[in-house]
């Protein structure tokens, strides 16, 4: 057991998809380009203007909430967090800090519940360009509608935070409450961190350490990087008897190490008070029952599904979880096969489905979707496509043409084999004729079959298949050469 013990919680911030901002109507646009387009005097904080809630973002935090089994209040508030940043104009931040909107919730990290603190709704800031001797202002993010995800200190791995952050941002997608891209900043992340010695005595209760904060890490590897390197850090420091100090540390990505920024703040120094310009939200059960309706199936419940329903083995599961709309073809193509197959027939063909679109079918989308305008093969010409596999039609070299055909042109896949002249050959006599010059050509190797070696056997039907380019239907040119080199 190691010496010391990482006690790791979260902090995770996602700009919402909503129309508009937070407290005003302008645009809450990701793709602007151009500087300072999308402000108003509301969400630059002139004098005299008031903010204005946006409902939809309200929404969409108790969606997230209820997704992560959260409890949400009756009354919700929104208070004024003040400091001082330049990207900052009104001086404050409207955030929740008294009466959040959701809270006490868990997110399941295989089969542990990690508790999740609260989950409160605040505007974010603008964002600053450095440049060699001056700095840069756009204040087109400034009032975005911002969730801010705080999980308790329940995790004692990296690799557990960063699975967390994944099945976070997963339900981001799910839920279509953001688009949650960590390369754009849509979602970010902090961690909370602190070493304890471990406690051999079981009475004596383990006390947790000093806590350090890393702040705005960028993607899942940052996360857990970044708490590698400070577990080894603070146990290096520890095993010196040294202190650990709190503060908040940045990630420097290229050199693989944190960095001090500056001591933590305490909630006291911000100086919270209950925003005077917003009134109290009352969120009433009914509210609470139509967002909960509009919860799809989450991606635990819809891999336990999968699993059952359609016998996938788990990393297959995976990756039609994950990849949502791959996973979503799938089921439509499952349904697109024939009716009341017997069992054993259905399963196979599952099977083949699943590996076609595993490895053929993403390979050919080459990292796109299944959902761009431009994918042209619907979902009962691919459960035509397996049936032909299944049924012994084509074979999987052919098939390997079909698909690429499908996938380029979008025809169904017997119309791509009867064009491209692809159909098997099954007809004896015409595979009789391609065996008997295959036997002639290679008069050492029908030798070496005789002498007994097997592998000879295989030789010849990989010629005989090459000549047939592929069409001739290998069981009939197995069965033929065997009478053959009798
Ligand atoms: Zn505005």
């Amino acid at each position: 057991m190691a010496k010391y013990q990482p006690t790791i919680g979260l902090e995770i911030h996602v700009e919402l998809k909503t129309e508009s901002k937070m407290f005003c109507s302008c645009l809450n646009d990701s793709e602007e380009r151009r500087p300072n387009i999308n402000i108003c005097p509301v969400c630059m904080g002139h004098p005299g203007t008031l903010p204005v809630i946006n409902a939809e973002a309200v929404k969409k935090v108790i969606k997230t909430g209820l997704a992560l089994n959260c409890q949400v209040p009756e009354y919700s508030q929104f208070d004024r967090k003040n400091y001082f940043y330049p990207d900052l104009p009104k001086g404050y931040q409207i955030s929740q800090l008294y009466q959040p909107l959701c809270r006490e919730g868990f997110l399941e990290i295989g089969g542990k519940k990690i508790k999740i603190k609260e989950i409160h709704l605040e505007e974010d800031t603008g964002s600053l360009i450095h440049e060699k001797d001056y700095s840069l202002v756009n204040f087109n993010r400034a009032g975005l509608p911002l969730m801010e995800l705080a999980s308790e200190p329940d995790m004692d791995s990296a690799k557990e935070a960063r699975k967390f952050a994944q099945e976070f941002h997963l339900i981001m997608h799910y839920l279509d409450v953001s688009d949650a891209d960590m390369e754009k900043g849509q979602m970010r992340v902090e961690v909370n961190i602190s070493l304890a010695r471990n406690v051999v005595r079981v009475e004596e209760e383990r006390k947790l350490g000093t806590k350090v904060e890393i702040k705005n890490l960028n993607s899942f590897r940052a996360v857990e990087q970044a708490i590698e390197y400070e577990i080894k850090r603070q146990q290096e420091l520890l095993e010196k008897g040294k202190k650990i100090i709190q503060e908040t540390r940045g990630w420097d990505g290229t050199k693989g190490i944190t960095v001090s920024q500056r001591e933590k703040e305490t909630a006291q120094d911000y100086r919270y008070f209950p925003e005077p310009d917003l009134p109290p939200l009352h969120i009433t059960q009914d509210m609470v029952k139509e967002i909960r309706a509009e919860i799809p199936e989450l991606p635990l419940k819809k891999k336990e599904r999968l699993i059952r329903e359609y016998g996938l083995d788990e990393k297959n599961t995976e990756i039609f979880v994950y990849n949502k709309n791959l996973g979503e073809f799938f089921e439509k193509v499952i349904s697109e096969l024939p009716p009341n197959l017997p069992k054993e027939s259905l399963s196979r063909q599952i099977k083949l489905a699943v590996n076609y679109m595993i490895t053929d079918l993403q390979g050919l989308l080459g990292g796109g979707s299944v959902n761009n305008e431009n994918f042209k093969i619907t979902p009962d010409n691919f459960a035509e496509f397996i049936t032909l596999i299944y049924e012994g039609k084509i074979s999987s070299k052919i098939a390997k043409q079909v698909l690429g055909e499908m996938f380029k042109i979008g025809a169904d896949p017997l119309h791509i084999i009867k064009e491209k002249d692809l159909s098997q050959i099954t007809d004896e006599s015409d595979i009789e004729k391609i065996i008997k010059e295959i036997i002639s050509k290679n008069p050492k190797v029908v030798q070496d079959f005789k002498s007994g070696k097997a592998n000879a056997f295989q030789y010849l039907i990989g010629q005989i298949m090459a000549a047939s380019r592929g069409k001739a239907n290998p069981q009939i040119v197995s069965q033929i050469l065997t009478r053959y080199l009798q």
